[in-house]
């Protein structure tokens, strides 16, 4: 009976398409004398075995235990049937199959055994900047449809070489089924092309071209993985200037990318587990804090802020770039865009549109089909807190605590926009998609969500979007076929955190951001929520209500809010006020006053975010936003951590918890008298705020006998608001939650929303 034969049908499926996955399993199934074969299918992996209990027993677990690392297993699935006597073990050609649609890889950093080749002087791939193996390179930035073969990318159009061929042939080769395997003989090429005299120099000639173009202090567009990077010297000031005068941008920092951690930590901390992020086959950009007196990286790359964006190369043209601009500690590598719109990643398009901000390009002939901006993390807590979430991260699917009966598309929101499709568990948000205010990225929008539909052959029945009726997201919903459903936005913030985190109980949550629209038509932004269902919610409490003078404006123009909280604290005929009002707006001072008083345009808001803003202005930090979260960011990095003062405050009601921040601006208002220093200010007002929030979740908590929390919103991107806040939490009966697999800003929407559709259609 023991050695009895018999079959086992397993079906694999996860990230087991083009990482090496068949060769492994050929190699396993030989060494247990198992006959039978592999193949892949839309939904995964597919394998027959024949053989005795015991080996099969054997291979299943070294299935889990022996997989290729970039590989992912989320389902094993064995049926045993009766033999049928196969004489040998051996890949099949691919299948169509009906089904949930196997996972894509995201985007993968250069491995090892890549960059050995690309060094060797003897290997055919001697700097070769295309060069990938099944253990890295592009993925998601190139796949149009699954199944996850060469037809289906834009490898398509590139015939194999011989040799390349019988890599891609060969069970034991690195580059086995490597679908974007290619050779400077028959891969894509590059080029540097001058803007100014047309001159066009191939291959190792544009890696020299370029990096001669960055010495001599010039601007390079260089066409990437998920778009084009406008790159230059990040140690000579200069050319940053140049570039921030070019791209007409003064403040928003730019990342950098320097060729290993020895060099980035020249200039930047870097602790292990940083070290381990930068290092990772994801590769996203992470804000690092600089070292104070060091003056190796131009001022001008993130001026007035205490953190870097730093990377490490993640293809092999980088690598190359880098490597040779060994004296050079960093260049900048930020997005080829024009502001406000999407990065450009056609080449035709670079020349139109980034032929004012760049000096030269270097260009390839491989497409890109999935634009993908580079992530954003930094670090909390020994985890990774996401700032934007793109290459390398997306489209991996973030399972929600339930399995939804209709496949939902939920658009996301206006500002950092993602969406996400919500199939069974699996909710696929999408890459950073950006602010859909204007019509490139909103087409950005539309297109991604077609490729998204059609890559996972989905099917939406429901549309999920935001209550706001103006955003764009909630036009392309309303026209979009199927049942719709309007979601409130902090409602959506809180629903995020409880999907990431397999939720599905009462919770309280707060959430605190710049702004969305309330149910009672005015601006929410700092509200305290109570979720007896995930799919319903009560506003429990929020911050002390004050007018958003001109509307939207007072969203880009800190001054504004500032005026408006020292009016609600002081009165409007104060000589503070007035004085503030004369600093800071000069002629148009009666305007805005005017506003006010005669509520022109000035909608209530209890926003967060806004309060930040504010005391960012009157403290004169920042008076006008460059980009969203200018003057809180700003206002944070000035904060010390040495600081344990705090501001009065006030929660009153009890039905609706309110919490007052009149006392505080008046005591700010006084220490600024003192002349007491801004970072000290900025200080005790964070401190405040944390101790606001604790003291409102555990009132609450105690009174509604709830002890999950979840905190999210793009407030609590706020590392030093964070800490403090979980300083000051007493009882150990709390469990809080945060966004650790979606940012906590505005891309967490689409996710909270999926969950609540999923909920209401349950
Ligand atoms: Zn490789
Ligand atoms: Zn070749
Ligand atoms: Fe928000």
């Amino acid at each position: 009976m023991e050695n009895e034969k018999i079959r086992a049908r397993i079906k694999v499926s996860g990230i087991v398409q083009g990482v090496g996955f068949r060769p492994f399993i050929y190699r396993l199934a030989t060494s247990l004398n198992l006959n039978g074969f592999v193949k892949n299918m839309v939904t995964g992996v597919l394998i027959e075995v024949e053989g005795s209990k015991k080996s099969i027993e054997t291979f299943l677990k070294l299935i889990k235990e022996e997989k290729p690392s970039i590989s992912r297993i989320e389902n094993i699935q064995v049926t045993f049937l009766s033999p049928i006597g196969y004489k040998a073990f051996e890949i099949s050609k691919s299948s169509e199959d009906l089904g949930e649609a196997s996972l894509v890889s995201p985007d993968i950093a250069t491995c090892n055994k890549c960059i050995e080749d690309i060094l060797n002087l003897n290997n055919r791939r001697y700097w070769y900047p295309f060069t990938n193996c099944t253990q890295c390179g592009p993925r998601f930035t190139i796949i149009k449809a699954l199944p996850y073969d060469r037809i289906n990318t834009t490898m398509r159009k590139f015939k194999m070489c011989k040799e390349c061929e019988k890599e891609y042939n060969d069970i034991f080769d690195r580059r086995y089924h490597a679908q974007p395997n290619a050779c400077p003989i028959c891969g894509p090429k590059i080029w540097f092309e001058d803007k100014d005299n047309k001159n066009k120099f191939f291959n190792e000639e544009a890696i020299e071209k370029t990096i001669e173009a960055i010495r001599e202090g010039k601007i390079i567009a260089i066409k990437g993985l998920g778009g084009f990077h406008l790159a230059c010297d990040a140690t000579n000031e200069n050319v940053v200037k140049e570039l921030r005068k070019r791209k007409n941008r003064m403040f928003k920092p730019f990342a950098i990318m320097s060729f290993s951690i020895d060099k980035i930590k020249k200039f930047c901390y870097v602790n292990e587990f940083e070290e381990s992020i930068l290092s990772s086959n994801e590769r996203p950009i992470v804000l690092l804090k600089k070292k104070e007196d060091v003056n190796i990286i131009a001022e001008s790359v993130s001026p007035k802020n205490n953190y870097l964006g730093v990377m490490l190369p993640y293809t092999p043209l980088h690598y190359l770039i880098l490597k040779e601009l060994n004296d050079i500690e960093a260049i900048v590598m930020t997005s080829g865009n024009i502001k406000d719109e999407p990065i450009v990643i056609k080449n035709e398009n670079a020349r139109f549109k980034l032929s004012k901000l760049a000096d030269a390009f270097l260009m390839h002939n491989r497409d890109i089909y999935n634009r993908c901006d580079d992530s954003v993390v930094t670090l909390f807590n020994n985890k990774i807190l996401f700032i934007r979430r793109a290459r390398g991260y997306a489209p991996l699917p973030i399972e929600i605590p339930i399995i939804s009966k209709k496949e939902i598309l939920a658009c996301g929101a206006e500002l950092k926009n993602t969406f996400c499709l919500l199939i069974g568990k699996k909710a696929y948000l999408s890459q950073h998609i950006g602010d859909l205010e204007n019509i490139e990225t909103f087409n950005f929008f539309k297109n991604a969500i077609k490729h998204f539909i059609k890559l996972f052959r989905a099917n939406p029945e429901v549309v999920a979007h935001d209550y706001h009726p103006m955003y764009l997201s909630t036009e392309y919903a309303l026209n979009f076929n199927g049942e719709r459903i309007a979601i409130q936005h902090h409602h959506a913030h809180i629903a995020s955190v409880l999907a990431e985190h397999n939720i599905n109980e009462s919770v309280i949550g707060f959430s605190c951001d710049g702004l969305g629209l309330g149910l009672d038509n005015t601006i929410w932004g700092g509200e305290l929520l109570l979720l007896n269902e995930i799919e319903k919610f009560k506003r429990i409490g929020f911050f002390e209500q004050v007018c958003m003078p001109g509307g939207d404006l007072a969203s880009k123009e800190p001054r504004r809010m500032a005026l408006s909280y020292m009016v609600n604290a002081l009165g409007i005929d104060n000589e503070i006020v007035i004085n503030f009002a004369e600093k800071t707006f000069g002629k148009k001072m009666e305007i805005v006053l005017k506003q006010i008083k005669n509520k022109i345009n000035s909608p209530l808001t209890s926003s967060l975010g806004r309060l930040f803003d504010a005391i960012s202005s009157i403290i004169r930090l920042v008076d006008i936003n460059e980009f969203e979260g200018h003057a809180a960011i700003m206002l944070e990095h000035i904060a010390n951590e040495n600081v344990k003062d705090f501001y009065n405050y006030n929660i009153k009601g009890d039905k609706n918890l309110i919490f007052e921040t009149k006392y505080m601006i008046l005591e700010i208002l006084e220490d600024l008298k003192k002349n007491i220093y801004p970072s000290i200010i900025s200080s005790k007002f964070h401190n405040t705020i944390a101790k606001i929030i604790v003291e409102a979740i555990s009132l609450t908590s105690e009174k509604y006998g709830i002890n999950n929390i979840a905190l999210s919103g793009g407030v609590f991107q706020n590392i030093y608001l964070l800490k403090r806040i979980k300083e000051n939490i007493k009882e150990n009966n709390l469990r809080i939650f945060i966004n650790e697999l979606v940012p906590p800003n505005d891309g967490n929407i689409s996710l909270g929303q999926a969950y609540i559709a999923a909920k209401v259609f349950d």
